[in-house]
């Protein structure tokens, strides 16, 4: 979605165009770091190219390649999703990988722990399911306030070798699609030059919709059948590629100063496509 911006830089940049600095600063208090001021005396008006009140750290626009997620998949398709879904359609939010540890669908360890040796996340998985888990989090958390019909599933152990274990996403996935849920995959892909990109590989076991369009209009798309069609979309899983797990993103999310403020702006990408495609 080119041009489209945070709701908190949309909501705070109309303040400032009223030319009112008190009024901003009553409005967006959160994002501002003013010295207090006497609200009876006239202040000076703010020059227009140079705002002094703007948010402190405002989401970054989409583009492409994206200033946050890097480039789209190298591998673009060119299917459109055009049927309509209900405002409440139940979203499955999951982890890839989140029941496939230690096992050879493990996920990407990342650049970091790959490439520069360094620690991973948790010793317990790839860095790819640790922020696979993370944005899982912040994308339900986020959508329940967007007033979205959203859930996650995490399977009860982080290893189960039998597909067909109940437990598993795949088999929630199989059961949860066959009702009509809309199920959404988060994973991370390789760094480059193994990973494609950031973009949706959408279901195979159903007609593609609203949903399906509006991710891949914020994130990409690749085709249909990437790879002869893998075992999550045949089972009613589409999964979203974040991005390649590797820098200038990756150290966002390594440094404890930018985690929480990346992952709260991958997650807004994310709800605000899903808020998009249910309306
Ligand atoms: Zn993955």
């Amino acid at each position: 979605m080119p041009g489209h911006t945070s709701s908190h830089r949309q909501r705070c940049g109309k303040h400032l165009s009223l030319g009112g600095l008190a009024l901003t600063l009553l409005l967006c208090p959160a994002t501002t770091a003013q010295p207090r001021q006497n609200w009876l005396t006239p202040q000076p008006k703010p020059a227009p190219q140079a705002p002094r009140t703007a948010p402190a750290t405002p989401c970054p626009v989409s583009g492409n390649p994206d200033p946050l997620l890097g480039p789209r998949t190298r591998m673009p398709g060119r299917w459109v999703g055009r049927g309509a879904v209900k405002p409440d359609l139940p979203i499955v939010v999951m982890a890839g990988h989140a029941d496939s540890q230690a096992m050879a669908s493990a996920g990407t360890p990342g650049f970091a722990v790959d490439k520069r040796r360094q620690a991973p996340m948790d010793p317990r998985m790839r860095d790819e399911l640790y922020w696979n888990l993370q944005v899982q989090k912040a994308v339900v958390r986020l959508g329940r306030t967007r007033g979205l019909n959203i859930s996650a599933y995490t399977p009860p152990a982080l290893t189960i070798r039998n597909d067909e274990d109940p437990r598993t996403n795949w088999s929630q996935a199989k059961t949860r699609s066959a009702r009509g849920d809309y199920i959404l995959e988060i994973h991370f892909d390789a760094y480059r030059p193994y990973g494609f990109g950031s973009g949706l590989i959408p279901a195979i076991n159903r007609p593609l919709h609203a949903v399906d369009e509006s991710l891949a209009q914020a994130f990409g798309r690749f085709p249909r059948l990437f790879r002869s069609g893998l075992g999550g979309p045949r089972r009613g899983i589409g999964i979203l590629e974040i991005a390649m797990l590797e820098p200038p993103l990756e150290n966002k999310l390594r440094n404890p100063s930018t985690r929480s403020q990346t992952l709260e702006c991958i997650a807004e990408r994310v709800v605000n496509a899903l808020v998009q495609g249910v309306s």
